[in-house]
């Protein structure tokens, strides 16, 4: 398989370390509702898994939940997230972090994205977290700053290299207020003195009491999981300046081994207008939110198939509906091929192209272009195609052996009518049973005459 890798910046030949993939995901801070921006890389993660293992390899994917409380800003400034969370919702951070795990697997568990196998939490890992970064100050990678512990990027010359960062001179970044930091790029791997005295969630440390800095927590749990050094790392693209790069420093200072990760796989944006979906402001569409309008969560896989991982998709209601239609054709052809027992003729050229569309650095929308040339195949049988979709479905994950006629709820006065029309067609009074029809219509009743008799569908 080839797989784009964000650390050499170009696509390469995929080759596992061993028999079984490692691969880990940059899993939610669960101080809100994910949004579907988020959810939009944990799909990505997912099907890259079921990509694997569509090809053959065993996997085995950690995901952390981060529910300490770390900040607004990547770089160690702006507001504590959790905290934040507490103060809208006047319930303790401890609460706050079990009710936004709840949500999260509720929308992962409705988007069908496969559950990891590992799902650490943050908080359950604190004494880990204090060992490493004994030993990276051991090996003299840390320094004391005002009662917190820094990474000292200066010991570190590769550390531009992973995001391919501007030199500091030419970056004009800011120092900002923690006039502690010896580099602008150091950050916190402990912090006993924060602006945030009040903090509810502090541990014992051989520095003091006081609570661990964000990006220790997945080189740490990665590492105890999937071993010095693994397989793949995925996350969104706001990820790789900050919070990738000090991983990497982090990990490899600590185990002294080059590379700690060997491929990146980076998720582009989903924006919503010309911005990114953020967790506030009007940008913020969850799961829910599209649900409570009506959509079904394989609209909204369905949807993110319509753009590779690496490119920008633009959030439209437009584009949404257009992926609810291509599902919903999908699912009446699904539904109609379930009735044929033809198994004429052959996939076989389809099934070749559509694992060359996964090789090639997972380009769904290819793959669902194949979808779509087979099922429109009239040379195979129907039930061959259908066999060979379910196949394809243990990537997709569209829930494809799963659709289902939807049960609609026929009032009376619905049926009356519907029974009137009947009569009608028996009479041959064919002018008056597309009246019916059409006043059936405007009620929100589709009717299908199909070789089982009528259907009732809603509109
Ligand atoms: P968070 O819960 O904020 O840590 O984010 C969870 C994941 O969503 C991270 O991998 C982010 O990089 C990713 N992410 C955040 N915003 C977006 C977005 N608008 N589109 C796609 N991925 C995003
Ligand atoms: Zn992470």
């Amino acid at each position: 398989m080839q797989l784009y890798n964000t650390r050499t910046k170009k696509q390469e030949q995929f080759q596992p370390l061993k028999k079984e993939v490692g691969m880990y995901t940059c899993g939610p801070t669960v101080y809100n509702y994910a949004h579907v921006g988020n959810l939009r890389s944990f799909l990505t993660a997912d099907v890259l898994k079921r990509v694997l293992q569509y090809l053959g390899y065993e996997v085995k994917q950690v995901m952390n939940i981060t529910d300490v409380g770390h900040l607004t800003s990547d770089a160690d400034s702006g507001e504590d997230k959790m905290l934040k969370g507490a103060e809208r919702e006047h319930l303790t951070v401890w609460d706050i972090a079990k009710k936004y795990t709840k949500a999260f697997m509720h929308d992962i568990e409705r988007l069908n994205i496969a559950k990891p196998d590992v799902l650490p939490v943050a908080t359950e890992h604190i004494k880990d977290m204090i060992v490493f970064i004994q030993q990276l100050e051991e090996k003299g990678f840390t320094y004391e700053g005002g009662g917190n512990i820094y990474f000292d990027t200066s010991k570190f010359p590769q550390y531009a290299d992973f995001a391919k960062l501007p030199s500091i001179e030419d970056a004009q970044e800011r120092v900002e207020a923690d006039t502690n930091k010896k580099h602008p790029r150091d950050f916190v791997l402990w912090f006993t003195k924060s602006k945030f005295e009040e903090q509810e969630m502090k541990w014992d440390s051989p520095w003091g009491e006081g609570y661990p800095g964000w990006h220790i927590e997945c080189s740490v749990m990665s590492t105890k999981y999937l071993g010095e050094q693994f397989d793949i790392h995925t996350g969104g693209i706001d990820h790789i300046q900050v919070h990738h790069t000090n991983e990497v420093a982090q990990s490899e200072c600590c185990t002294g081994k080059h590379p700690w990760v060997r491929f990146w796989v980076h998720t582009e944006f989903l924006r919503i207008g010309s911005d990114k979906m953020a967790k506030s402001g009007e940008n913020f569409i969850t799961l829910q939110t599209l649900i409570d309008k009506g959509y079904d969560a394989m609209h909204y896989r369905y949807f993110t198939y319509t753009a590779h991982y690496r490119q920008a998709l633009s959030f439209t209601w437009e584009s949404l509906d257009a992926a609810k239609n291509a599902y919903e054709r999908l699912k009446k052809k699904v539904l109609t091929f379930k009735q044929s027992a033809n198994e004429e003729g052959t996939t076989q050229q389809y099934e070749d192209k559509f694992k060359a569309t996964l090789e090639d650095d997972m380009n769904m929308p290819n793959a669902l272009a194949v979808v779509w040339e087979m099922m429109d195949d009239p040379a195979v049988g129907e039930k061959k195609r259908l066999d060979t979709l379910k196949k394809f479905d243990k990537v997709l994950g569209l829930r494809v052996a799963y659709m289902e006629e939807e049960k609609v709820d026929v009032p009376e006065e619905i049926q009356q009518l519907m029974n009137e029309r009947e009569q009608a067609r028996k009479e041959k009074d064919f002018t008056k049973a597309d009246e019916i029809r059409d006043s059936l219509l405007s009620k929100g009743f589709i009717l299908e005459d199909s070789d089982d008799g009528v259907k009732v569908r809603k509109k």
